[in-house]
C-alpha cells in the first residue's frame, strides 16, 4: 500500500508518563505506517522542558503557529510535588496555558459518543462541544475580604482624563468583595473561534450568558456576539442551514440537558469551567474527551486528549504491572489534527485516513472490546481481564489489526 503524501508539515508535542507511551505506540503503528508526513518534533516531556527552561514549549508553540496544526500528548503540569520529584529548576507553567497565550485560540471540547457506552445523560446521542471563553472574568478578579463597615466604590479613569465612579455598595459589617473585567478585543476572538467550529461542524451555535442580570458586561457579551455574527458569519450560516442563537445560563442548561447534542455551546470563562465537567461527566469517561484549541481565525488548530498523563496507571507500568489505559483520546488528537492538516491542504485521502482510524477505535468497542475504564462504565466495577476488558497493549494491538483491515478493504 502506498503511504497518503501529505504536502505540508504537522507539529508533534510529546508528553509524559503512561500518555507519552501510548503516544508511541500510536505514532509508530497507527500513523507513520501510512501517512509520509514531515513531523515537527518537540519533546514537552517534564525533563526536557526544565533542561530548556521551558524554551521547549515557547517553540512548539511558536511552530503551530507557522506550520497550522499541533498535535500534543498529555504533559504534567509541575505541583510542588513534582518539582522534588523531578529535581526541576522551578514550577515550569502549565504548557497549555503557555501555548494558549501564544495562539491567542479558545478551546474546545467535544466527547467521543460511542453506542454501548452508557451515557449519565441518556438524551445524549450526540455529542456537545463546549468552548470555554479562557481570559478574565472571575479568573483575573481582585478579591477581598471587607474587614468591615464602609463604603465600596468602583473607578475607572480613562486615559483622556475622563473619570467613571460607583458606589457598590454600603457595608454595615464585614463582608466580601471582588472586581472583574473582560476585554472587547478577547471577547471578539472569542466569538470568531465558536463561528468557525459551528461552520466546521455544520453544528448550530448557542451562547450562554445571563444578561438579564449583568445587562453592561453579559450584554456587551451577547452584543459583540450578534455584530460578529451578522458581519462575518450570517450567510455562510445559512448556507449550511445552521443557526446561532444567545441563550440566558439557565434555559441554555436545561435545554442542553433536554436536547441529543450536535452543537456548540460557547461558555463564559466560569460556566465554561463548569460546564466542560458536567458535559464530560455525562458522556461517561474522561478517556472519551478530546479537545482543540482553534484560533479567531479559524487556521491554527491544536488538538489533545482532555486527560491527564494518566500517572495512577504509570505507577503500575513503572512496578512492571500491567495497565489498562485508554487510548483512544490521545489517537483523536492524531486524527482530528491530521484531519484538520488535510482540510487546509485539501487532500481529501488524509481526512479519509483520520475518519478511518477514529472508526476502527469506535467499532473496536463495539464490538465488546474495550480498556477497563470503558469496561467498569458498562458493566460495573466487577470487570475481569479476558473477560471483560483488555490491557492497555492488548488493546492498542486490536485497534492496529482494525486499521488494517479497514485501510486493505
Ligand atoms: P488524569 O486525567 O491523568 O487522571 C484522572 C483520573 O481519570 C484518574 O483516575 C485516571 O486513572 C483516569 N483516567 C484519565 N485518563 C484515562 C485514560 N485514558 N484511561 C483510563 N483512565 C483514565 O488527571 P490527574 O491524575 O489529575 O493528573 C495526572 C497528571 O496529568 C498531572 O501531572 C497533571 O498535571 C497532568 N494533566 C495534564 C493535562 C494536559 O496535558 N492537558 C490535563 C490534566 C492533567
Amino acid at each position: 500500500m502506498q503511504k497518503i503524501k501529505v504536502a505540508n508539515p504537522v507539529v508533534e508535542l510529546d508528553g509524559d508518563e503512561m500518555t507519552r507511551i501510548i503516544w508511541k505506540f500510536i505514532k509508530e503503528k497507527l500513523i507513520l505506517p501510512y501517512i509520509d508526513v514531515d513531523i515537527k518534533y518537540y519533546d514537552l516531556g517534564i525533563e526536557y522542558r526544565d533542561e530548556t527552561n521551558d524554551q521547549v514549549t515557547i517553540d512548539a508553540a511558536n511552530a503551530i503557529k507557522e506550520y497550522g496544526v499541533g498535535i500534543k500528548c498529555a504533559t504534567i503540569t509541575p505541583d510542588e510535588a513534582r518539582v522534588k520529584e523531578f529535581n526541576l529548576k522551578q514550577m515550569w507553567k502549565s504548557p497549555n496555558g503557555t501555548i494558549r497565550n501564544i495562539l491567542d485560540g479558545t478551546v474546545f471540547r467535544e466527547p467521543i459518543v460511542i453506542k454501548n457506552v452508557p451515557r449519565l445523560v441518556t438524551t445524549w446521542t450526540s455529542p456537545i462541544i463546549v468552548g470555554r471563553h479562557a481570559f478574565g472574568d472571575q479568573y483575573r478578579a481582585t478579591d477581598f475580604v471587607v474587614p468591615g463597615k464602609g463604603k465600596l466604590t468602583m473607578k475607572f479613569e480613562g486615559e483622556d482624563g475622563s473619570v467613571q465612579e460607583y458606589e457598590v455598595y454600603q457595608f454595615k459589617g464585614p463582608g466580601v468583595a471582588m472586581g472583574m473585567y473582560n476585554t472587547e478585543e478577547s471577547i471578539i476572538g472569542f466569538a470568531r473561534s465558536c463561528f468557525q467550529v459551528g461552520l466546521q461542524k455544520g453544528w448550530p451555535v448557542y451562547l450562554s450568558t445571563k444578561n438579564t442580570i449583568l445587562k453592561k458586561y453579559d450584554g456587551r457579551f451577547k452584543d459583540l456576539f450578534q455584530e460578529i455574527f451578522d458581519a462575518e458569519f450570517a450567510e455562510k450560516f445559512k448556507e449550511k442551514g445552521i443557526v446561532y442563537e444567545h441563550r440566558l445560563i439557565d434555559d441554555m442548561v436545561a435545554s442542553a440537558l433536554k436536547w441529543s447534542g450536535s452543537f456548540v455551546w460557547a461558555c463564559k470563562n466560569y460556566d465554561g469551567d463548569v460546564q466542560s465537567d458536567t458535559v464530560a461527566q455525562g458522556f461517561g469517561s474522561l478517556g472519551l474527551m478530546t479537545s482543540v484549541l482553534l484560533t479567531p481565525s479559524g487556521t491554527v488548530l491544536e488538538s489533545e486528549a482532555a486527560h491527564g498523563t494518566v500517572t495512577r496507571h504509570y505507577r503500575e507500568h513503572q512496578k512492571g504491572n500491567p495497565t489498562s489505559t485508554n487510548p483512544i483520546a490521545s489517537i483523536y488528537a492524531w486524527t482530528r489534527g491530521l484531519a484538520f492538516r488535510g482540510k487546509l491542504d485539501g487532500n481529501q485521502e488524509l481526512v479519509d485516513f483520520a475518519n478511518a482510524l477514529e472508526e476502527v477505535c469506535v467499532e473496536t468497542v463495539e464490538a465488546g472490546k474495550m480498556t477497563k475504564d470503558l469496561a467498569v462504565n458498562i458493566y460495573g466495577n466487577k470487570v475481569n481481564h479476558g473477560e471483560h476488558y483488555l490491557y492497555t497493549e492488548e488493546f492498542l494491538d486490536e485497534l492496529d489489526k482494525g486499521l488494517q483491515v479497514k485501510l486493505r478493504k
